[in-house]
């Protein structure tokens, strides 16, 4: 099969690259290869799907902003789209909440966030408590209050963008990429598992936390990592007043969801890779032991929860600075680009990053939103270009 563009990996970024691709109709004809239609290991349906404007660097804010807006009249977007699931945008604000040792970066990026035109609000403790009465931690000093933000149902925005793309002329191939023929300068075609090829002009490596084994078939290296997120479902006993995704400074965070809350606590000290059992090694007792001490220390009403579940995904973890890396990654070919180690922000990019992805395919360069600071060269001169306070 001959296309322009092939796209590995069709998660929540390859996806929305696909889509805006096609809406542009001059990108001529796209595949998105990938194996796994029902996502059963991907990390897009296991996240949280949390949107947020809050951030301390403006190119994660920008892309939030557009994101945020994009997701909010989504319909509007797809109104010419039939038959699409209901991404469940749901606008119920996220509240980051601090200690006295984070009052300062709170109030620096609140202030930066605010200049960009975001709903951001400082709040001291008193005011956190009259507006989330089941908050008691009396360490807090500081919150920080953004209504607009929300969450969306990943698994649903995922197969929106799918079917969108879809409808729009893209071509999903059940397949697994195993192979990258190249010559010096070009990659010229993708070996399929199934024995097919795939040639084209221009490709996008977009494989989420097994982007880097696929960029190590052409010679190049990427900073990423698998790196192992558990989160856990619970119900509590009472009822608690409707509130944000709330998230401090040791990581933790919940938000509502159906009849009870999710969330979890990032293990920021795990080996990485590829994590099948969490019932046993690193992740046996994490939630007693390490999740519900911070949700209870700071909700006492959790004291008395019943846990549901827990599950696994994998950040495509950038270890070099936990931010997205864009663009073009080769050093030997210039046809091949890549957006990928969101480190837990890629829902929320999603939009953003896909219109980036697009406009790169098909000028060689942004339109909308500048992304250079996000790209490669920051790897090769080692300059982390770092999120500081919440991440
Ligand atoms: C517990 C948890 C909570 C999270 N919470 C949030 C949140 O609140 N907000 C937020 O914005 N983000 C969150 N994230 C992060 C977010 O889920 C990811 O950043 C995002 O889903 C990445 O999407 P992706 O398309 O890059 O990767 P994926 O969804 O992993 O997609 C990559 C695809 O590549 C395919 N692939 C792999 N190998 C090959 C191959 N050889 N050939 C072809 N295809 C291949 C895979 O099958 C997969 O479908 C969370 C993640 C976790 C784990």
């Amino acid at each position: 099969m001959k296309c322009s563009i092939a796209i590995i990996g069709g998660g929540i970024i390859g996806s929305a690259a696909a889509y805006f691709l096609a809406r542009s109709g001059h990108a001529g004809s796209i595949a998105v290869i990938e194996p796994d239609p029902t996502y059963s290991v991907a990390t897009t349906p296991q996240g949280a799907g949390g949107v947020r404007q809050q951030f301390s660097l403006a190119e994660n804010i920008a892309m939030s902003k557009f994101s945020l807006d994009f997701y909010k009249s989504f319909d509007q977007h797809m109104s010419d789209i039939p038959n699409l699931p209901d991404i469940n945008f749901r606008e119920q604000g996220y509240l980051f909440v601090v200690t006295k040792d984070g009052e300062k970066t709170l109030r620096t990026n609140q202030a930066l966030q605010s200049s960009m035109g975001a709903n951001a609000e400082l709040i001291d403790y008193t005011e956190i408590r009259d507006r989330f009465p089941s908050i008691e931690r009396d360490d807090i000093v500081l919150g920080c209050h953004t209504p607009d933000d929300g969450w969306i149902d990943p698994n649903a925005g995922l197969w929106s963008f799918r079917k969108a793309a879809t409808y729009l002329g893209v071509t999903y191939i059940k397949a697994k990429v195993t192979g990258i023929n190249s010559d010096n300068t070009k990659i010229k075609s993708l070996k399929l598992d199934n024995g097919a090829s795939i040639l084209a002009d221009f490709f996008i490596n977009t494989a989420g936390p097994w982007v880097t084994s696929l960029a190590k078939l052409t010679g190049a290296d990427l900073p990423v990592v698998p790196m192992c997120r558990v989160q856990h479902f619970w119900k509590c006993t009472h009822i608690l007043e409707d509130l944000p995704l709330i998230k401090d400074e040791s990581g933790m965070f919940f938000r509502p969801e159906s009849d009870g809350f999710s969330g979890g606590r990032p293990s920021f000290d795990i080996n990485p890779g590829f994590v099948n059992d969490i019932y046993s090694g690193y992740f046996a007792n994490y939630f007693e032991d390490t999740v519900w001490p911070l949700i209870a220390a700071l909700v006492p009403k959790f004291e008395n929860l019943r846990l549901q579940r827990s599950w696994a995904g994998h950040y495509a973890q950038n270890i070099l600075d936990g931010n997205m890396i864009i663009g073009k990654y080769s050093p030997y070919h210039d046809n091949i680009i890549t957006a990928c180690g969101f480190s837990g922000h890629g829902i929320m990019h999603a939009p953003a990053v896909g219109r980036a992805l697009s406009e790169l395919t098909l000028t060689g360069r942004y339109q909308s939103l500048d992304l250079k600071r996000m790209e490669i060269t920051r790897v090769h001169e080692n300059e982390p270009y770092l999120e500081v306070g919440i991440k």
